[in-house]
């Protein structure tokens, strides 16, 4: 139960729908049922969420988000309600004793391995501090401190106290109201067991933010490893006096297995029988030792605090063991040239469907709820749902910001119409739109149309294009340094799902346009879910969720990147002839300000939206 007493709403009047949010969520609370709500950001969701769970009275809440940077904007809520949390996230990022760790270069089944061993052997003075400290000395860092920020005041838990960030976060988890943890602390049997169990779920409420992404649920267990992990965890073996064992046999024998599937093409996907993994599955309790072995040996050879030690056989083993999962599927993936054996789910419900069904209440929130019944369908949760729809609901109330929409209809990426003079075409647009005012971001269906149309975009622009690897750093960090920049991307990636760019409470995004409509890639991986996910729903059904709905997701996603705030203003060009007719216009339900049909009628239009943004 929770030690500090909240002040009541901290705002000096609830904006239209924030009191219907806080009833429908109060309710939901009250009578043990699911609450969907959709609403666009800069609605002010989350501090009416927050109100209708106050007052319901609702003991414990966990908050789950996607990322660490979505864990932010929850505390600057709570603090503002003066309510007390806790929060949860990779260990990994604020361990100060394996401050070097903190790199891609370690798996987090490593760092847990150096964490537990640190701690046995005593080497760890944080843990033994975490254990010793009371939970309010804790609490007392970080209610004192003025900023947001999850990493910093993680990290003032480690400077100021000498305490370990993250068991002293879970420890504080036991007595706080809120917690505010990533979503693999719920939806991983193997972390909720480790840190969360103590929660009592039938008197828990669970909140969802961004549970639009519960539709790809199933990505939260994919596991994979390459070959080149297995030629590592050979090599290990031998270098550690394993060779010629029973070990160096089980090893090389998943080996040669893992390199008969090897697709022969490079970019290839397909999907494989797990089962021809299954003699390796008999063995993994020798596999264990072994590297727990090897990992002992190698803390006595280099343990000082700025190595990472790595033992391949350990990702090995938890890439085997996920196999035994019996909704996990196998595929093997030669990508970006490199060989991998991808384990994972398939149907979202396998991985959310127990968690949700258990818990007292649950609260899913996103400015893209799916439409249609997707918790009923495509989460197969039959728990009684309500729902809040800002637009549906309040009309033109429920929107926040200003928008204009032009839809092109002498466009399109549909793969009949594509070349080169299309190509050109659409660039050509791209150059009129990339003279606006502010950040422009373009989207694309694919890196490969990216690729195609980009080339067509004139010198005089600074622009940036999403690669495989870019992370969203990189592109707020351009941004800053230029106003006008415009941002390539690929619908449904890091940058359409995450990135904000705002000064003062205005957002500096000011155009989104989206060429062509990103249906998902039909890939062995989408025709394997579709086939899987057919069965419970039907094959028109998944079809509908896995196409449109996607499709209609990611748009969303996109567009959403412009308005954050009640004074923003954004500008859409929907670039494809698609967006006229059909399901996709139907789902969207934009109202199309200017709809051209060729390039004098586009040219004309242009004045109009110059003069919008200037307004
Ligand atoms: S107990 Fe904490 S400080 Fe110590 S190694 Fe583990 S995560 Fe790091």
């Amino acid at each position: 139960m929770s030690t500090w007493e909240n002040k009541g709403f901290p705002y000096d009047e609830l904006r239209p729908g924030q009191k219907e949010i806080s009833d429908l969520v109060k309710d939901a609370v009250e009578k043990n049922s699911i609450a969907i709500i959709n609403a666009p950001t800069g609605f002010g969701k989350t501090a009416a969420v927050i109100k209708g769970i106050i007052e319901s009275k609702a003991e414990k809440v966990l908050w789950l988000v996607r990322t660490v940077n979505e864990i932010d904007p929850i505390i600057r809520e709570l603090k503002r309600f003066n309510l007390d949390y806790s929060f949860l996230f990779s260990a990994k990022r604020t361990c100060p004793l394996f401050k070097n760790q903190n790199d891609n270069a370690i798996s987090s089944e490593d760092f847990w391995e150096n964490c537990r061993l640190a701690r046995i052997k005593g080497l760890c003075n944080y843990y033994t501090k975490s254990i010793e400290i009371d939970n309010k000395e804790i609490w007392e860092v970080i209610e004192k401190m003025e900023t947001f920020s999850s990493i910093e005041q993680a990290n003032a838990i480690a400077n100021k106290i000498k305490s370990c960030p993250f068991f002293s976060l879970a420890e504080l988890s036991k007595d706080t109201r809120f917690i505010i943890a990533t979503y693999p602390y719920y939806f991983k049997d193997e972390i909720f067991e480790r840190v969360l169990d103590f929660l009592d779920l039938e008197k828990s409420v669970v909140v969802v933010d961004e549970a639009h992404s519960l539709m790809n649920a199933h990505s939260i267990l994919e596991t994979s490893i390459t070959l080149r992990d297995i030629e590592q965890s050979l090599s290990e073996i031998k270098e550690y006096g394993y060779s010629n064992t029973e070990i160096e046999k089980i090893i090389s024998n998943l080996y040669n297995t893992a390199k008969d599937l090897k697709p022969k093409l490079d970019n290839a996907v397909r999907r494989v029988e797990k089962e021809k993994f299954n003699e390796s599955l008999n063995y993994v309790d020798i596999i264990s030792d072994v590297a727990e072995e090897i990992r002992d040996k190698k803390f006595q050879k280099f343990y000082n605090l700025n190595y990472s030690i790595k033992v391949y056989l350990t990702h090995l083993l938890s890439w085997l063991l996920s196999l035994k999962n019996d909704y996990s599927y196998l595929f093997v993936s030669t990508e970006d040239s490199i060989y991998r054996l991808i384990s994972t789910p398939l149907d979202p419900s396998e991985v959310v469907n127990k968690p949700l069904q258990k818990v007292k209440s649950a609260i899913l929130i996103s400015g893209t709820i799916p439409p249609g019944d997707f918790v009923g369908e495509m989460l197969n949760i039959n728990k009684e749902r309500v729902f809040f729809d800002a637009e549906i609901m309040l009309g033109i109330k429920g929107r926040i910001g200003k928008s204009l929409t032009i839809v092109s209809g002498d466009v399109s990426t549909l793969y009949k119409t594509r070349g080169e003079s299309m190509y050109k075409r659409i660039s050509y647009y791209l150059n009129q739109i990339g003279k606006l005012e502010g950040i422009k971001l373009f989207v694309y269906p694919s890196y490969e149309l990216m690729d195609k149309i980009s080339k067509g975009l004139s010198n005089q622009f600074n622009y940036i294009n999403e690669g495989k690897n870019t992370s969203l750093e990189e592109v707020i960090n351009q941004a800053s340094k230029n106003d006008g920049l415009i941002i390539n991307a690929v619908a449904g990636g890091k940058i359409t799902e995450g990135i904000e760019i705002t000064d003062n409470g205005r957002s500096k995004i000011k155009v989104i346009t989206i060429i062509g409509i990103p249906y998902p890639q039909r890939d062995a991986y989408l025709t394997a879910h579709e086939e899987i996910l057919s069965k419970r729903l039907g094959l028109s059904k998944t079809k509908y969720y896995l196409y449109k709905v996607a499709a209609y997701v990611r748009i969303k996603q996109a567009l959403g990147r412009a308005i954050r705030f009640p004074d923003d203003k954004g500008v859409y060009f929907l670039l494809d002839y698609r967006y006229l007719y059909g399901e996709i216009k139907k789902l969207l339900r934009l109202k199309y300000n200017k709809v051209t049909k060729n390039i004098d009628e586009f040219n004309k239009v242009m004045p109009e939206v110059v003069n919008f943004l200037k307004d």
